[in-house]
């Protein structure tokens, strides 16, 4: 298998977004809509002339009060340990929130190459969440909008360097 990215983050970040833009086909579901569990995906991702395989982590939802279920947590856990590194990514216009102060818990904690993607910074929307993003200690953040394909350069170099 070629080197491979799992794509972690909280519910609703855009992971599945970002994984249908470098796959380059609509083998995730984008939904916004609470309350389904799918399945983990893999795709063989194309950025430029490098090819990686992704995984995007399922949209398992919150449990009550936006608490991290256990099969969430178990999901991340199976998809970080199949990876050689990590796509760690927070919604920029939203800001740090409990629960990617939990996920980056278990980034930090796998030891492995983590790159750190501020979505939804299309339009430079994301300035502040991605400096807040700092704070999580997962090295600097890459700012993109998956949906409008801003920042794919920048992604392009940071992955350049860990293949
Ligand atoms: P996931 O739960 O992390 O897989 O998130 P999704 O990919 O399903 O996206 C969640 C929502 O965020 C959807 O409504 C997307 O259209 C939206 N979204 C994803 N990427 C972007 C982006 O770059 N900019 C904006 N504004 N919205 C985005
Ligand atoms: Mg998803």
């Amino acid at each position: 298998m070629s080197y491979t990215f799992a794509i972690i983050g909280r519910p609703n970040v855009g992971k599945s977004t970002l994984f249908n833009r470098l796959v380059g086909q609509k083998l995730a579901l984008v939904d916004d809509t609470p309350g389904v569990t799918r399945d983990r995906r893999e795709g063989e991702a194309r950025l430029g002339d490098l090819r990686f395989t992704i995984i995007d982590t399922a949209g398992l939802d919150e449990g009550p009060k936006g608490s991290l279920t256990a099969r969430m947590q178990q999901q991340t856990e199976t998809a970080i340990e199949l990876a050689d590194a990590l796509f760690f990514v927070i919604d920029a216009r939203a800001g740090l929130t409990p629960n990617d102060r939990a996920f980056a818990d278990f980034a930090r904690r796998a030891n492995k190459p983590v790159i750190l993607l501020a979505n939804k910074s299309e339009g430079k929307q994301g300035e502040i969440g991605a400096m807040e993003s700092y704070a999580l200690g997962l090295g600097d953040p890459v700012m993109i909008s998956a949906e409008h394909g801003e920042g794919m350069g920048e992604l392009y170099d940071a992955v350049r360097e860990l293949l």
